[in-house]
């Protein structure tokens, strides 16, 4: 026990869970290596205006969850609530776009809003994200949805579905938007829901009470009111996701909580986990660039988290305890064995034998007890009397057997096992 344990709302990453976490990490990375993303990696704290002006002011993540602090020079800083924005402001600082069309990026680590904690919901969480920044190609959107579906199918993640949406664009966005507040002011609406009428009424659309959904049937909605351009490049989302037989469902009232979305989005949800089900979701964001005070750069990105990944991998039933990995188990008795065992183990993760030994001078039992309990598949047993007669011990751990073999054999002997 410590007079301390972590913060309200974040969580220490203990193995042997841990393993699995680092390793959806590393997964999602190389598969987005694969087709062309680079890794980035920005501050975890930002100028506040950032994220004020790339998020969205009437947000709640901007309005109620962000992390703002000054700093000893009376500057506003915030914990990074998203990533997209910072990614966005370091291409631009850094004319990343000028080398090529798009910057593809994508990037890991710990996120912070302060939202009410619950089950998949915590302050602290960390994603995978990645970005495709300087292309308006519907075909990116295409990529970006087709990299996160195999990033989930590698892990075993088979149960979620993807709903898809458009929002529009500056040119029939504003159009629909005006045509739902003239729906949504018809309606009985409590007094927070009729402030966010008039703030943010595609918000509404997302509201999960029953009553409010009840009357949302008649709503008009985006997908029938998007204009020439935005049907088209809607059309071709949905049409090559089926040449790809990637199974999508229309949600024509999904709206997500970042105001710099246009045109397609998504989300992936999991049935598995209750009321926080996103384990992903993204969209186009082709204005972002320019409200940063950047040029035009159309966009599209994606963000997984990976505590839900976890929770959905749980839920499916997949194995996310993963212990270190261990092959051969060093077992020393005695001053001289104790360095020579290291010698081995040294020699074989040399060679990419995963190896570990038994340290402070245990006693045999401790040491057989130990071994067993890392996985290994062999112990090296090293006692003076053989090191006298130049041999150590090989023992099987699975079967008991033990056979003595030549101190300078050993590595070569474990080698060949172990192939
Ligand atoms: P968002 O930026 O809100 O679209 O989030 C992208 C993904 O990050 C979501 O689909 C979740 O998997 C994850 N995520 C967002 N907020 C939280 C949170 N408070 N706790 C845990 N995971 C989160």
């Amino acid at each position: 026990m410590s007079t301390f344990s972590a913060p309200r709302g974040t969580f220490d990453m203990l193995p042997p869970y841990s393993e699995t976490f680092n390793r959806i990490r590393i997964q999602f990375g190389l598969e987005l290596r694969d087709a062309g993303y680079q890794y980035i990696e920005t501050p975890a704290f930002e100028d506040t205006g950032l994220f004020v002006r790339g998020v969205g002011e009437s947000t709640d993540v901007v309005s109620k969850e962000m992390y703002t602090f000054q700093d000893r020079s009376g500057r506003s800083l915030t914990l990074r609530p998203e990533g997209t924005a910072a990614v966005v402001r370091a291409v631009l600082q850094h004319n990343l776009q000028a080398q090529r069309h798009p910057v593809k990026l994508w990037y890991f680590g710990p996120y912070f809003r302060y939202e009410a904690v619950q089950a998949g919901r915590t302050r602290q969480f960390h994603q995978i994200g990645a970005e495709a920044i300087g292309s308006a190609d519907p075909l990116v959107d295409v990529e970006m949805i087709a990299l996160a579906v195999e990033g989930f199918q590698k892990l075993g993640v088979s149960d979620f579905r993807l709903l898809l949406n458009s929002l529009g664009c500056k040119e029939c966005r504003p159009v629909y938007r005006a045509k739902l507040q003239e729906f949504l002011r018809g309606l009985d609406l409590d007094e927070e829901t009729r402030r966010r009428v008039e703030i943010n009424p595609l918000r509404v659309l997302d509201d999960k009470r029953p009553e409010v959904q009840a009357q949302l049937d008649d709503a008009p909605l985006i997908t029938d009111n998007l204009c020439e351009a935005c049907a088209e490049h809607h059309a071709f989302v949905t049409g090559m996701l089926d040449e790809l037989k990637i199974a999508y469902e229309p949600a024509p009232k999904l709206v997500r909580g970042l105001d710099y979305y246009v045109r397609t989005i998504f989300e992936f949800v999991h049935d598995g986990l209750g009321a926080q089900s996103a384990i992903g979701g993204g969209g186009r964001y082709d204005g972002l660039a320019q409200d940063l005070g950047g040029p035009e750069l159309p966009s599209v990105g994606w963000a997984v988290g990976i505590g839900r990944t976890m929770l959905a991998m749980e839920a499916e039933g997949l194995d996310i305890e993963m212990p270190a990995d261990c092959d051969v188990y060093g077992v020393a008795l005695g001053e001289s064995a104790r360095r020579e065992i290291f010698k081995f183990v040294t020699a074989l993760r040399l060679a990419d034998i995963p190896a570990d030994m038994a340290f402070d001078h245990k006693k045999l039992k401790g040491a057989m007890k130990a071994a067993a309990q890392s996985g290994a598949r062999y112990a090296i047993v090293l006692g003076e009397r053989d090191l006298a007669e130049g041999v150590a011990q090989l023992k099987d751990l699975a079967t008991g057997e033990q056979t003595p073999v030549a101190l300078d054999a050993v590595v070569d002997t474990l080698k060949e096992k172990l192939q």
